[in-house]
């Protein structure tokens, strides 16, 4: 990290070294162009950290903790992540969802191993999931895209996942019978934190499934931090620099250069533009809606969690609510500004495949739930209640906790405005057109000012897609060619 003293002009500024940010900066820097990372915290890594929260040796996942995402991602296919120090560890089970009576939906494999599991539903599965996985390499690369750049890549096998993708999930979700692949279909589309009766949560349902037959859950060894390890020693030598602890507050106070990147959201870009961003266009950038928040919860544990089903004991994930009816009404509540009595919580266990997060026989476990936007609300006791009911003993095994609310969040990460981790609402229309409606979506009304957090295309998550995409606006504005 250098001190400001010593830098030197770049050709481009970002502002952000979250997985995003870096994202940009690296695939500047392989255009040939010298970048400055500018960064507000003390370390880089954004939504991407590890720490020891609660006790010495425990190593946590402050935010992201599961990475179907990168490894999915057509960005990090492009890094040598294994060269870097970043190994991804996937568990057998991908995401299991635990029901009252010591029963659970599980995806694990291949559409044919996950569909042999869902009994009567196995027939119904395989239609599903069948055509949708086997055309994976051709749409995934569109959902991880701008999705209004004119006709898609290959239109048919869009159309095929576009039908059944802009449905409720609560309405695809009638096509099985069986509590347990409904319950799957409702915890994958429930990470959009909107109501299941939303248009378009189907879409975000079906693609995390596709993901975890194609490339499975992962976590990566050592902790999440490890892939901004890798990303910032990429950068740094494509010569690139990254600087800590600098705030960013106004264009003004930036160094010269040809590309200002911006890992930040609609309602930063409009403060650090300090009002040039005036009219129709910053009317556009004040409309920009932002989601619910989350309550997040680490545990140091004695032991691994007592799931009463076996699958969830193999699973680095675990969706725990019980019945799609449970998490609808968990999920309506959050968007009614209510905190859920039983709350949809998402579970992770990087101990199924990665022995280094805890001392020796000892586990972290690492949880969220969903709660109103702002909420300065501690769920820990109902999450926990939650755990409890599909883990009996859980909290026997308890050694210590940090607890972060939805306002504690948003202190944490100013990205995280609300508490929401995904930069804005994953609603249908702010997902086609994200952050704004405009033809190329990083690219915002400053000349040479580009956004690049995942309040752009294609959204949250560590896939680095955002940054990539602002990269490449910015390379053919300056007419370099881009790297891939
Ligand atoms: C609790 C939680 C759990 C999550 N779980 C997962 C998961 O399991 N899998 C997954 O794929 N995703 C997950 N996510 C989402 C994921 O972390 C984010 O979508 C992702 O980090 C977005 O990357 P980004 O680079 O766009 O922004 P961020 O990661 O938010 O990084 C932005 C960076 O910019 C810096 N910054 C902002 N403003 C300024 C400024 N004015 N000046 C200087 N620096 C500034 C911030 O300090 C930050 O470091 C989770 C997020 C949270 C919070």
């Amino acid at each position: 990290m250098g001190s400001p003293a010593r830098i030197r002009p770049a050709d481009a500024i970002v502002v952000g070294a979250g997985p995003n940010g870096l994202a940009a900066a690296v695939t500047l820097a392989r255009a040939g162009l010298t970048v400055q990372v500018i960064e507000g915290a003390p370390t880089p890594g954004g939504g991407c950290r590890t720490q020891e929260l609660t006790l010495p040796g425990f190593r946590h996942d402050v935010c992201s903790a599961v990475h179907p995402l990168a490894a999915a991602s057509p960005f990090f296919q492009r890094i040598d992540l294994a060269a870097l120090g970043a190994t991804l560890r996937t568990p057998k089970v991908a995401f299991a969802h635990p029901l009252d009576g010591g029963r659970a939906g599980y995806v694990a494999g291949s559409v044919e191993e996950t569909a042999g599991g869902l009994g009567a539903d196995g027939p119904s599965y395989r239609r599903l999931f069948g055509p949708l996985v086997r055309d994976l390499p051709l749409t995934l690369p569109e959902l991880l895209a701008p999705m209004m750049r004119g006709v898609p890549g290959h239109p048919l096998a869009m159309a095929r996942f576009g039908l059944d993708g802009v449905l409720p999930v609560s309405l695809l979700a009638r096509r099985f019978r069986t509590e347990e692949a409904r319950g799957l279909l409702a915890g994958a589309a429930a990470h959009t934190m909107l109501p299941l009766t939303a248009p378009g949560t189907a879409g975000f349902g079906l693609t995390f499934v596709m993901i975890a037959h194609a490339v499975g859950w992962p976590v990566v060894e050592g902790g999440s931090e490890r892939l901004i390890d890798a990303l910032v020693a990429e950068l740094t030598s494509l010569g690139g620099r990254v600087e800590t602890g600098r705030w960013v507050s106004s264009l003004d106070g930036l160094p010269p250069a040809r590309a200002v990147l911006l890992d930040v959201t609609p309602r930063q870009l409009a403060a650090i533009a300090g009002g040039s961003i005036a009219g129709w266009q910053g009317k556009a950038l004040g409309r920009f809606r932002y989601g619910p928040g989350v309550c997040k919860v680490d545990w140091a544990l004695s032991g691994p969690v007592p799931w009463e089903a076996p699958p969830c004991r193999e699973a680095g994930t675990v969706h725990v609510c019980g019945t799609l009816a449970e998490v609808a009404r968990s999920e309506a509540d959050v968007n009614q500004g209510r905190h859920p009595g039983r709350p949809y919580c998402l579970v992770a266990q990087p101990g199924v495949v990665d022995p280094t997060r805890a001392p020796a026989g000892r586990h972290t476990l690492w949880g969220y739930c969903h709660v109103p936007a702002g909420s300065a609300v501690d769920m820990s006791g109902r999450i926990e209640a939650q755990i409890e009911r599909f883990a009996p003993g859980f909290r026997d095994l308890i050694l210590a906790r940090s607890v972060k609310t939805a306002a504690d969040m948003e202190r944490y990460n100013p990205n995280y405005v609300g508490g929401d981790i995904n930069s804005g609402a994953g609603t249908l229309l702010q997902t086609l057109f994200r952050p704004t409606p405009r033809w190329n979506p990083y690219r915002t009304p400053l000349p040479g000012v580009y956004l690049c957090g995942a309040s752009t295309a294609p959204g949250g998550g560590v896939h680095g897609m955002c940054g990539e995409g602002a990269a490449r606006a910015a390379l053919a504005d300056l007419g370099v060619k881009a790297p891939w």
